[in-house]
């Protein structure tokens, strides 16, 4: 046996980032950019009103009380023609450009309009409410770096360039296919013997939950061919492919063998000390180094090894620098039996933050490696070391699946 580690090293030794291109700004949401933009344009590029009011000039409200001429009306997407004088204010919106002459604006709450004049009880300061050109960003400032993750202020901020696309590393395109004769390749009646896909629904899912895009490669039957025929077209088409099942020591689990033949030299089948998830192939083929990720056909050993060694890979592909999901610490409220095997456990839990502002562990699911249905709505993976059953009040690392869910929802 290997441990979870150098299982994870092994494979992230294997991968590298794909090669950058231009994307579309909405293909590029969640991508992670290849080159450094700078500003081509400051923003704002003209003085603008930051509040609905009049413009004027701070001077003539020196004395604390001042009554101003409105001369104009100016809304945002227009150009007043006034060059204000002393004693003239301007009507002007949020956005609007501050006219010739003025120097500040006082926002509408604070005036009170009489017709053709506006008065205004206080002193107002120059600049006051106005937006000066570059106040966010000027020309030549760096906007992106190489490496930041795309995320919808980066992509806001691009097209406030007027930029359409951006060179970033593209989503990777990752496939997944199931094996087992008894997997079921209609929704009809089931055949004795015969049981559902869960984990290629699973393992499509989870790819996109991931950021990269799914391809469904289908069901391969227990022969070392079918399997060989499906996993080389599957990487013909994709960066990257999942397949569940047949890595065991069964005497059909021809995947490991195969991922062997493909991957040569750099393939390997190993058990790893985890549980669930013991069995894992790996192995990345052609020039281009496509990895294949082997995973158990057990649905909790599929979701555990997909977590562990596949999901940071594809994020690795993906060119992202953090390639890890959150992990916390979280005191327990239940107790996490387990006895020692020299694994370490991986146990779906449900935690939320607790009134202390310590995240609490709080129910844990059924554990079995069949077990879909108890991991559903698990918002954690605990992690138990070898030795050490978890009691009340302990501490675990978690794993955290959605930081949405660990909030209270109370
Ligand atoms: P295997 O890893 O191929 O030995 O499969 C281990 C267990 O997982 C067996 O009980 C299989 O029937 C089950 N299994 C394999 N593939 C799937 C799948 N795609 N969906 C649901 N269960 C599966
Ligand atoms: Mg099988």
């Amino acid at each position: 046996m290997i441990s979870a580690a150098a299982a994870r090293q092994f494979v992230l030794d294997a991968v590298r980032p794909l090669a950058p291109c231009a994307l579309d700004l909405d293909e590029a949401f969640g991508c992670v950019a290849a080159e450094q933009v700078l500003a081509r344009e400051s923003i704002p590029g003209f003085a603008n009103s930051s509040m609905d009011g009049f413009a004027l000039h701070a001077e003539d409200t020196a004395s604390g009380s001042a009554r101003l001429t409105i001369v104009d009306a100016v809304m945002a997407g227009d150009v007043s023609r006034a060059r204000l004088a002393a004693g003239q204010a301007v009507r002007i919106m949020t956005g609007a450009p501050l006219p010739d002459g003025a120097d500040s604006v006082c926002p509408i709450e604070d005036v009170v309009v009489e017709d053709t004049s506006v008065h205004i009880a206080r002193v107002v300061t120059k600049g006051a409410c106005v937006r000066y050109p570059g106040d966010d960003v000027f020309e030549g400032q760096q906007l992106i770096a190489p490496g930041v993750a795309l995320d919808a202020p980066a992509i806001a901020v691009l097209a406030g360039q007027g930029r359409t696309t951006v060179v970033a590393h593209r989503r990777p395109r990752v496939g997944v296919i199931s094996t087992g004769n008894e997997l079921a390749r209609s929704s009809g009646p089931l055949a004795a013997s015969q049981i559902r896909d869960t984990n290629r629904p699973l393992l499509l899912a989870l790819v996109r939950e991931s950021g990269c895009m799914a391809v469904d490669l289908g069901i391969a039957a227990d022969t070392y061919d079918e399997i060989r025929q499906r996993l080389t077209d599957g990487l013909a088409i994709c960066d990257a492919v999942i397949s569940t099942g047949g890595v065991s020591v069964g005497d059909v689990d021809h995947v490991k063998n195969v991922i062997g033949e493909l991957g040569g030299s750099s393939a390997r089948s190993v058990q790893v000390a985890i549980k669930p998830g013991k069995p894992f192939a790996f192995g990345v083929v052609g020039p281009d180094h496509r990895p294949i990720f082997g995973l158990p056909g057990n649905p909790v050993s599929t979701r555990v090894g997909f977590e562990l060694f596949v999901r940071p890979a594809l994020r690795t592909l993906a060119g992202h620098a953090v390639i890890d999901r959150l992990r916390v610490p979280a005191v327990l409220d239940v107790t996490l039996a387990r006895r020692s095997d020299a694994k370490l456990h991986l146990v779906h839990v449900w935690a939320e933050w607790g009134d202390d502002g310590v995240v609490h562990v709080r129910d844990t699911a059924r554990q079995g490696s069949h077990l879909l249905h108890a991991i559903v709505g698990a918002n954690a993976i605990a992690l138990l070391p070898d030795g050490t059953a978890g009691a009340v009040g302990d501490l675990v690392e978690l794993i955290v699946l959605d930081a949405d869910r660990l909030a209270r929802t109370a």
